[in-house]
């Protein structure tokens, strides 16, 4: 399975920068956990991915359109994408992890609120 984002896209740096100022300490794209999470958290049992929203379809968002051309093409590759991120959150809560996504897009364009929202999400789910 190939990663089709870099590992230091912009919107991740800018979690890990915000996570690391509010005192949180987390580890890295972690080979052992489902998915090869983009953050995790071991104090709080909880990983984070930063979806891209293209790819992964994030609902009701400009960004996750569908190319003009090859339709069939891109909504097989779509529909597999979506499986599989549903198929790692379930094993990740099944082996006890709380799952968070964040949407490129959420990180772009309201940064401080996404960022709050998470944090907060992330100390009650403890
Ligand atoms: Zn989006």
């Amino acid at each position: 399975m190939s990663r089709i984002k870099g590992k230091d896209t912009k919107p991740e740096l800018l979690l890990r920068s915000m996570l690391h100022r509010a005192g949180f300490r987390f580890r890295l794209h972690v080979p052992g956990l489902p998915g090869r999470p983009d953050i995790v958290l071991p104090r709080y049992q909880t990983v984070i991915f930063v979806n891209g929203c293209f790819w992964h379809r994030h609902r009701n968002c400009k960004f996750a359109y569908t190319p003009k051309s090859r339709i069939e093409f891109w909504q097989q590759k779509f529909s597999d994408t979506v499986a599989r991120d549903t198929a790692k959150e379930k094993q990740l809560r099944e082996l006890g992890w709380n799952v968070i996504t964040v949407w490129e897009c959420e990180l772009k364009q309201q940064a401080q609120e996404t960022c709050a929202n998470l944090l907060s999400r992330i100390v009650s789910s403890s």
